[in-house]
């Protein structure tokens, strides 16, 4: 995890630095000078933007982060830490699109150096994004969360931080869009929501009735309050269910079934529907692939006599350029199958890297998140 860089003050005899990112549901950037972080922008995508291509996606997070410091970049060269496949691909365009053409006229104000992301570890974006998209999450999950922003003033631990992080990061304490976070866990204030939290975890959806240390990482993961580790013990040791569970003589404890997608199209089930008529082009089956989170699906027709390589060419097609790599499939299918298909996928991938780094690179970080924590 990245904790919070402390901001510097500006200074106008040094060059600008400007680091875009752009995520399935939010854009971020961050302005600095020499590597030190001057300030940050973030910005969620309404509705018709989340349908845009990476690059768009990309793209547009450079159309917006210059504009919003366009009174600190228009005067004086700067460096652009940016993927250069999307500023290829509009170049590429024959003809441009009207977007396109508009982006491309008010990139010609400015004057800038673009360098490779991957030169420089685009960590601070990145977590930016990865904030911006949880705060998402939990505005569409938790009714009334926004009452969150107004209750730090008045919590007894959290109100000094909030009040000084007003001015700035402390330590690793930051203020995004309102709400507090310490790193990348987003404190919770005193109150029923913290409860809520392990209630949902430890057994709600379809969580099975977790075991204390695994529910705790849960929690841990995305949130902080001070004792969070005492409040999570407690609540698992007094949980009803898990009493009646154990009292039964179940010491294998409950089933536990699939963890619940916390993000669009990073789970997802892969399922055939075979024994349909032949069409013309000699397809006879359905591949159904179902995002887990949205239960957005693609319905793409093949043959049931496709083998696995052939089933993730077609689903590197159909679906990766759309939402990228997955963290889990499930499939209907056998654990060979399965595991050839995953081979075969990120073999693609594998090749494909160099090409198409803006799709891959979040996957990369999700996994370097993931083995990190
Ligand atoms: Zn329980």
């Amino acid at each position: 995890m990245t904790d919070a860089p402390i901001l510097v003050l500006l200074d106008f005899s040094k060059v600008f630095e400007v680091d875009c990112d752009a995520s399935n549901v939010g854009i971020g950037a961050v302005l600095s000078q020499e590597g030190k972080p001057v300030a940050f922008f973030s910005e969620k995508l309404n509705h018709s933007r989340t349908r845009y291509s990476t690059y768009d996606k990309e793209f547009y997070a450079i159309i917006r982060a210059l504009n919003h410091w366009r009174h600190y970049l228009i005067c004086k060269e700067f460096i652009l830490f940016s993927d250069h496949e999307a500023l290829r691909f509009i170049n590429g365009q024959h003809k441009l699109n009207n977007r396109h053409a508009k982006w491309v006229e008010f990139l010609q104000a400015y004057t800038f150096h673009i360098k490779h992301k991957s030169g420089r570890l685009n960590q601070v974006a990145d977590a930016l994004s990865r904030r911006h998209s949880f705060l998402n999450t939990m505005q569409v999950k938790v009714s009334g969360f926004e009452i969150l922003k107004e209750q730090y003033s008045e919590d007894p631990f959290f109100k000094q931080i909030w009040t000084k992080c007003s001015k700035g990061p402390v330590g690793s304490y930051l203020l995004q869009e309102g709400y507090l976070f310490k790193g990348n866990r987003l404190c919770i204030p005193e109150g029923s929501l913290r409860e809520n939290i392990i209630t949902e975890t430890h057994a709600g959806g379809l969580a099975g009735h977790f075991g204390r240390d695994k529910t705790l990482s849960l929690v841990k993961e995305h949130f902080y309050w001070p004792r969070l580790e005492r409040d999570v013990a407690r609540h698992v040791e007094r949980c009803r269910t898990c009493h009646m569970a154990k009292s039964q003589g179940q010491n294998t404890g409950l089933y536990t079934p699939l963890p619940v997608p916390t993000a669009p199209w990073e789970d997802v089930s892969l399922d055939f529907v075979t024994g349909l008529p032949q069409t013309q082009r000699n397809k006879d089956s359905i591949m159904v692939v179902v995002d887990r989170f949205s239960k957005m699906s693609h319905f793409i027709p093949c043959n049931k006599t496709n083998d696995a390589s052939h089933v993730a060419d077609l689903y590197f097609k159909e679906v990766v350029k759309l939402h990228g790599i997955p963290k889990t499939i499930t499939s209907d299918r056998d654990s060979k199958f399965v595991g050839h298909f995953w081979r075969t996928l990120w073999r693609k991938l594998g090749t494909k890297l160099q090409f198409t780094w803006a799709t891959c690179c979040e996957v990369w970080w999700e996994r370097i998140f993931v083995s990190g924590t």
